[in-house]
């Protein structure tokens, strides 16, 4: 990526999100920001894609098993192991199901530091934590708490590059090239032009 102005984020609606009809709102939220929409696609992931997506980051097994871990403990809680590896293999198994238990809708979004407003607007992976205001916040109620009674991952809505050269290897796996568009859009002028002449007549 080498205009700031063109850094892209891979959003995917979770089958929840599809379910609930937030499709719309979701899309519209993004959308108000600033942001451009360039890709757009439905897909039914099979396990093995889902498996591929989480995995593009080599690092994600160790980081959110670790992640895992320490919340558990910080929470005073006894993690299911204290295997990293473990802990995740039990997480990927739940998002294999929930993200292929019915259709999602993948986009790519573009603009200035698109990963950070995206992930601002999405809010934060717990809904229960995730604030007001945020799509997370305002939609749903579920909880790690829950999720872990009831054995499954939690019901969060939407998945969310988390930098930009994660968007980067996503995108290509979700999209084809020619599925990502390069175009112009008026607001951009708004956005981003220095001197914000040509309004005034
Ligand atoms: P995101 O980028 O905000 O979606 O969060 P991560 O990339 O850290 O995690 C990906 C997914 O793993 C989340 O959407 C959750 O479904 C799941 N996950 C992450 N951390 C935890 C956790 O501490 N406990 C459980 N049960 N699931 C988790
Ligand atoms: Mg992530």
């Amino acid at each position: 990526m080498n205009n700031l102005k063109e850094e892209r984020t891979l959003v995917i609606v979770k089958p929840d999100g599809v379910q609930r009809s937030l499709i719309g709102e979701i899309i519209k939220r993004y959308e108000q920001s600033g942001l451009k929409l360039v890709g757009l696609k439905m897909i039914v992931p099979d396990e093995d894609f889902v498996e591929s997506h989480y995995l593009v980051d080599p690092e994600w097994r160790v980081k959110t098993g670790q992640k895992t871990i320490d919340s558990y403990k910080k929470k005073g809680k006894t993690p299911p192991s204290e295997n990293p590896i473990e802990v995740t293999a039990i997480i990927l198994k739940n998002l294999k199901k929930y993200l292929a238990a019915g259709p999602v809708v993948a986009m790519v979004w573009q603009g200035i530091h698109a990963v950070g407003i995206v992930r601002k607007i999405t809010g934060g992976t717990e809904p229960l934590t995730s604030d007001v205001g945020t799509i997370r916040g305002d939609f749903t109620i579920d909880s790690y708490e829950m999720a872990d009674v009831d054995g499954r991952a939690v019901r969060n809505l939407l998945h969310s590059s988390g930098s930009p050269e994660e968007a980067d290897k996503e995108i290509a796996l979700w999209f084809k090239e020619e599925e990502v568009y390069s175009y112009r859009l008026n607001n951009e002028s708004i956005l981003y032009d220095i001197n914000l002449d040509g309004i005034l007549e």
